[in-house]
């Protein structure tokens, strides 16, 4: 059953007074449209609800009546039929965490980096629509053939995650560690702060990485571009995601006090001079919200109900979640860990619902749960919706691009030499 339908019939039966509701909010089941039209722009509900989304957050202007009243069968059909009348002149990209409703449709299903991989592999397609967030859409539409539009069906699917470094508190934080510790290499030619982003972060950002000799990573390569980044600085700044920082500097030995965190609405960050000179990796205040809901007690009651269950989380849970588990992981290492497994293996894994529950459905040689047993899944990912999807499809066909992503040469340029480094880094 998909995460969609769950919501619909826990809502129901909620209603009826049947069950207490099992969903992150009731709000789930409204459409996402009912979000995009409210005056102050929200991530609206699921994981991120509670975060606030900044002003300059992109807004979905109103789906046409259409898409908004069309039945699911009807959307089906005319998403079919516009992919069969485009041909092979549109590819579409659904990330793991996108909604089954959606993520059918996709011609590569996968995490941020392997759909931006997939974005070079059709330079024949005049159009690539990507059913994830909006970084993944500015990482493919920089990686992407000249030519090539890259279409976000929702301009309002962010990411709260990636909206918590902006360029404008990043450069700050960078001028006062400038001021702190100058631009000089030491004897070995080591600089004093190497900035590595997160792949979950805006374009300007890998720009500032590329522009200020550093490097993007994934979950997959963090500690290969860790190691990168020691070979050359003393030091790593190290933005949007404190728990990826966190989680893979510790496994590398580095100590957790050498770690501090930049808060960017405090002076110096919240932290202080000496720390800072004795730090080798700042970490920025960021965090997701999806994988900030999984919990110890969780893992303990896991293994409490599944004597020898195999728990697996992504590393941008905290810590103390990443050391209560047997194994930490990317997207595809958890798909991996899984394809590889006996059959009859009990997984209880740390990541967003809607990957969960299609491993589920594609491994029924294994049960498979989620750590969280509340239904909360990624709220930006939920805002892509089929009825968006046959709009921006149906719009190629009557040859309109609707909601292009275009990153502008003069950022994208920088940002191609940060995620170049990070190619060229073996995982
Ligand atoms: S799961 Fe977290 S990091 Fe991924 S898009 Fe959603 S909020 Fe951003």
């Amino acid at each position: 059953m998909s995460v969609s339908t769950a919501i619909e019939l826990i809502s129901r039966e909620a209603a009826d007074g049947a069950v207490p509701a099992s969903t992150c909010s009731p709000d789930l089941v409204r459409d996402p449209w009912t979000i995009d039209a409210l005056p102050m722009p929200q991530y609206g509900p699921g994981a991120s609800m509670a975060d606030p989304a900044p002003p300059a957050t992109p807004r979905q202007g109103e789906l046409p009546e259409e898409y908004r009243t069309a039945s699911a069968e009807d959307l089906d059909r005319r998403i079919r039929a516009a992919k069969e009348t485009l041909g092979e002149s549109v590819v579409i990209l659904g990330h793991f965490y996108q909604r089954d409703e959606v993520v059918q449709y996709a011609d590569f299903v996968g995490d941020s980096y392997q759909l931006a991989r997939a974005a070079t592999e059709r330079p024949e397609a005049e159009a690539i629509v990507f059913c994830g967030v909006h970084f993944m859409a500015e990482t493919a539409d920089m990686l992407s053939a000249a030519g090539q539009s890259v279409i976000l069906p929702n301009l309002a699917a962010g990411c709260s995650m990636a909206d918590m470094a902006d360029i404008d508190s990043v450069t700050e934080c960078w001028d006062q560690l400038t001021e702190l510790f100058g631009t000089e290499p030491d004897a070995d030619g080591r600089v004093p702060v190497i900035p590595v982003t997160y792949m979950n972060s805006s374009a300007a950002l890998k720009g500032f990485c590329g522009d200020h000799g550093g490097i993007v990573c994934t979950s997959s390569n963090a500690a290969a571009v860790l190691e990168w980044a020691f070979e050359r600085g003393r030091r790593v700044l190290f933005f949007p995601d404190q728990h990826l920082g966190r989680n893979t500097a510790k496994a590398m030995g580095v100590p957790l006090e050498q770690m501090p965190l930049w808060n960017p609405r405090k002076p110096w960050g919240g932290t202080d001079e000496q720390v800072l000179q004795d730090s080798r990796v700042i970490l920025w205040h960021g965090f997701c919200s999806v994988h900030k809901r999984f919990t110890v007690g969780q893992i303990e009651k896991a293994r409490a109900e599944f004597p020898g269950v195999r728990v697996i989380v992504h590393p941008e849970c905290p810590m103390p979640v990443v050391d209560a588990a047997d194994e930490a992981g990317s997207t595809d290492y958890i798909r991996k860990a899984i394809d590889a497994a006996a059959p009859g293996t009990t997984f209880a894994i740390g990541t967003e619902i809607n990957m969960v529950n299609r491993l589920a459905a594609q491994y029924p040689q294994h049960t498979i749960f989620c750590l969280d047993p509340v239904i909360c899944p990624c709220s930006t990912m939920y805002r892509i919706h089929p009825g968006y999807l046959a709009w921006v499809l149906e719009g190629l066909v009557g040859g309109r691009v609707l909601n292009p992503i275009t990153v502008p040469e003069s950022v994208a340029a920088p940002a191609r030499v940060a995620l170049n480094r990070m190619l060229a880094v073996r995982p």
